[in-house]
């Protein structure tokens, strides 16, 4: 069986992220599968197990909005889970200032400790619902960039994820192939939580002969959220599956 590093460089290199293969960033990503690994035989964080599928779906993928985010810039990540994206960004990108928010403490239990044993100091976490950070004097509107990943549909994502933007700054959705029906049917939402059209960027995550795409949903903040928003999570998933009737209804009829 090959060592970690192998697959690791391969796989970075396969997928054109050669420029993030160091020794120092194979080290930690060594440390981080390892860590990943044992935890997950003692709790649920991760359906993904098998090494290439977490070089390949959790650190590569995690790896590419890289090119999205400016220099210094304070990052947040909204429903974090086992630190995907956070972790392997603040591996690669060691400028940036990341929070990992989750509801669940239990998993940023994970990532405070990953960080700490990667000594990555360039990542917080915060317990919390996304929807009470975007109602604070402290998160509302102070991020460079927020970015997510399997989270939420973006009518839903997109209340979650906006408010917490400050002008000027990105919003950024991890999708799949679904991006461009989501971004249609969130087009409003969007507009009414001072977002821009949505723009997108896609890569393919790669592996031997096995191709998947990703997309990546861009939203530029350009004015300030209303301030009844974010609503609380019952009001937003309702009123994103009413738009949703709404509009299919306009469809038919
Ligand atoms: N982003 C990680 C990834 O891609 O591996 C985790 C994805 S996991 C499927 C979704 C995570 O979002 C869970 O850890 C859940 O606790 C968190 N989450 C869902 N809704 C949330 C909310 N409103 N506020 C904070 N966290 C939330």
């Amino acid at each position: 069986m090959s060592d970690f590093y192998t697959d690791f460089a391969r796989l970075f290199e396969e997928n054109g992220l050669g420029e993030f293969v160091s020794r120092e960033t194979s080290e930690k990503f060594e440390l981080l599968a390892r860590k990943l690994e044992e935890t997950n035989e003692k709790f649920n964080l991760t359906a993904i197990t098998d090494r290439e599928g977490i070089i390949i779906k959790h650190f590569a993928d995690s790896v590419f909005p890289s090119g999205q985010l400016a220099e210094g810039a304070d990052v947040i990540d909204v429903g974090a889970g086992a630190g995907f994206p956070s972790l392997p960004l603040a591996v690669v990108r060691p400028d940036l200032r990341i929070t990992s928010l989750d509801s669940t403490a239990k998993k940023l239990g994970f990532v405070a400790e990953a960080a700490r044993e990667l000594g990555l100091n360039n990542v917080t976490t915060l317990i919390s619902r996304a929807e009470d950070a975007g109602r604070s004097a402290e998160h509302r509107e102070k991020y460079d960039a927020v970015i997510s990943r399997a989270v939420a549909a973006l009518p839903v994502l997109s209340e979650l994820c906006l408010p917490l933007v400050k002008k000027k700054g990105l919003f950024i959705a991890m999708k799949g192939p679904s991006a461009f029906d989501e971004a249609k049917e969130a087009e409003s939402v969007i507009t009414l939580l001072g977002g821009d059209k949505a723009a997108f960027a896609d890569y393919t995550l790669k592996n031997g002969g096995a191709n998947e795409n990703r997309i990546l949903v861009l939203v530029t903040k350009k004015q300030f959220t209303p301030t009844k928003y974010p609503r609380n999570y019952s009001q937003i998933a309702k009123a994103a599956k009413k738009a949703k009737y709404e509009d299919a209804r306009r469809r038919f009829t």
